[in-house]
């Protein structure tokens, strides 16, 4: 017998995530929790370590102070001594140096015991009725099963990319013997899709590291028997990707994004990944009044992401470009890699000073989602990190692409060639995370052609003006999508109607009238 529906709408639902420790992995899925956790009868835990959770406590406070949400942090303990990780380190984005990649997976593999104890100690309550868990920390799938819990993965990319990734790698098109400079026509996509073959990821680029390979292997093994996946995308921007990674992979895809879009207020906004924002913030007061004094759509804002793994040389023919555009802009170095090098540059330099009454340069955090949402931003030049390009999208305007390794490529052809919204900076070839050094200081992108680029969304011109509609068209189906009755709020409540019913209906037949019945019921 199936329970009747307003007896399966009351019934709580407790989702349990557990983000990777990596700011482009946390952010997303904290924005995710709180979406979730503002439906009716949805209580969210965030499982993760008290480095990492610092960084976005204050706010969830103000989550569930301003909207009475049931969401929650539990905390474990990073395994540092377990995995010769250094104390005081709890992320990948902290990590020393980068040879230490296979210890914080190793780290991430010893999560397994603390969270089981969680469960097995009754600390999380009620019964978790769903785990939600970064795809790069397979071993929660070993504790779903203990459980008999379904777990969905949170994949940090966007459907065009599982989609390019599940294709390649099943059509056997990527053989051993290809040389990096080789192109690949990506089989089976609705768009013509070449990639060259350093420019895939590293499932393509494995490596010498065995530790490595055999992560990766597990990784995508572990996607096989999951209940299925939550993307930070929206359908109106890939609906023919979405649909057709649903179909070649039998798996149940929920887009519920842009998820940054849950931060709706300036604090909400500021404070997102910044542990020391606090409100009467002087220096993110300064960035809006930057913004603030210059016209609509004129200023141009530089980053490229959280890792920022450039060259200190290739950093400052971006600097020079930025500078020789002569229009205004915010730079964030974040000055991870070789952070010295670029100092010294920057005081011998004068650049600082030559620029002043029109550039920012931002060396630590920057409220990344603050200033693109500011109507004085024309321009993004980005990395193209998937949770950075779909902000950019957000913002309604072009992009500029200058992707470095991982799913990046893919966006950028995404961007460029999918949705026409952007141009490519000029990047040719991937310098994988942890490989830079063997690329020593080579410059791919010239001051000249950082100037052209951004000429090119920003300039006079049928087709200058052309991108800036296109991307301002986008903009604005991003917002659409996450408000209510939008596709990806509406696909919110598919996902706990899809939950409640696993959980609590005793039969499995008559699942899409149930669901549809319920939808209604359940929308707050
Ligand atoms: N971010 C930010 N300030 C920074 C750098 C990054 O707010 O100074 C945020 C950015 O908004 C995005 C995330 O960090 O949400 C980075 O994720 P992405 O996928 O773009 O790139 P990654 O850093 O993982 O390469």
């Amino acid at each position: 017998m199936v329970s009747s529906t307003a007896q399966l709408s009351n019934k709580k639902l407790h989702f349990v995530f557990i983000p990777l420790m990596a700011p482009g992995h946390i952010l997303p899925m904290v924005d995710m929790a709180k979406l979730l956790a503002r439906r009716n009868n949805v209580k969210v835990t965030i499982i993760t370590t008290p480095l990492n959770a610092a960084q976005f406590k204050a706010s969830l406070d103000r989550e569930v102070h301003q909207n009475s949400s049931q969401i929650q942090i539990v905390l474990i303990k990073f395994p540092n001594s377990e995995s010769g990780i250094p104390q005081g380190c709890e992320s990948l984005d902290t990590l020393p140096s980068t040879d230490l990649k296979v210890n914080f997976f190793l780290a991430l593999s010893l999560l397994k015991e603390p969270i089981e104890d969680l469960i097995e100690q009754n600390l999380l309550d009620p019964f978790p009725s769903c785990l939600i868990y970064d795809k790069n920390i397979p071993c929660v799938s070993e504790v779903a099963t203990k459980f008999n819990v379904p777990r969905i993965i949170f994949d940090g990319t966007n459907c065009f990319n599982l989609l390019c990734n599940h294709n390649l790698y099943n059509s056997n098109k990527v053989p051993e013997d290809l040389s990096d400079d080789d192109y690949i026509l990506v089989p089976g996509l609705p768009h013509r899709i070449e990639m060259k073959k350093s420019q895939l990821p590293a499932l393509f680029n494995p490596g010498t590291n065995q530790h490595l390979i055999d992560v990766r292997e597990k990784i995508r093994e572990n996607e096989k028997g999951a209940y299925g996946v939550v993307v930070n995308s929206f359908e109106e921007l890939e609906s023919e990707y979405v649909r057709e990674y649903e179909r070649v992979t039998g798996s149940k895809v929920w887009c519920l994004g842009p998820v940054s879009l849950t931060n709706k207020d300036d604090v909400d906004k500021a404070q997102r990944g910044n542990k020391r924002f606090n409100d009467d913030d002087e220096i993110v007061k300064k960035y809006l009044n930057f913004l603030d004094s210059w016209p609509k759509g004129s200023v141009i804002y530089a980053c490229l992401g959280s890792l920022n793994r450039v060259s200190p040389k290739q950093l400052i023919e971006i600097g020079l470009g930025l500078e020789m555009t002569k229009r205004p802009f915010i730079w964030v170095l974040r000055g991870a890699y070789r952070k010295d090098e670029m100092e010294k540059w920057l005081s011998e330099n004068g650049f600082e000073e030559r620029v002043k009454d029109r550039g920012i340069l931002i060396k630590g955090w920057a409220p990344q989602i603050l200033i693109l949402s500011h109507g004085s931003i024309g321009a993004f030049l980005t990395h193209c990190g998937w949770n950075s390009t779909l902000e950019g999208i957000c913002s309604g305007v072009p992009l500029i692409t200058f992707p470095m390794f991982a799913d990046q490529f893919y966006n950028e052809k995404l961007v460029v060639h999918v949705i026409e919204i952007a141009v490519r900076i000029g990047v040719e070839n991937a310098v994988h995370f942890g490989d830079e050094d063997r690329f020593g200081d080579g410059v791919q992108v010239t001051r000249e052609k950082v100037v052209d680029a951004i000429e090119k969304v920003m300039g006079e011109g049928e087709e200058e003006e052309k991108i800036r509609e296109r991307a301002k068209e986008y903009g604005d189906l991003a917002k659409k999508a996450i408000e209510e009755g939008g596709s990806s709020y509406n696909n919110l409540s598919f996902l706990v109607e899809d939950i409640i019913y696993n959980r609590f209906s005793k039969s499995h037949i008559t699942i899409l009238p149930l669901a549809m019945a319920l939808h209604f019921v359940l929308v707050p």
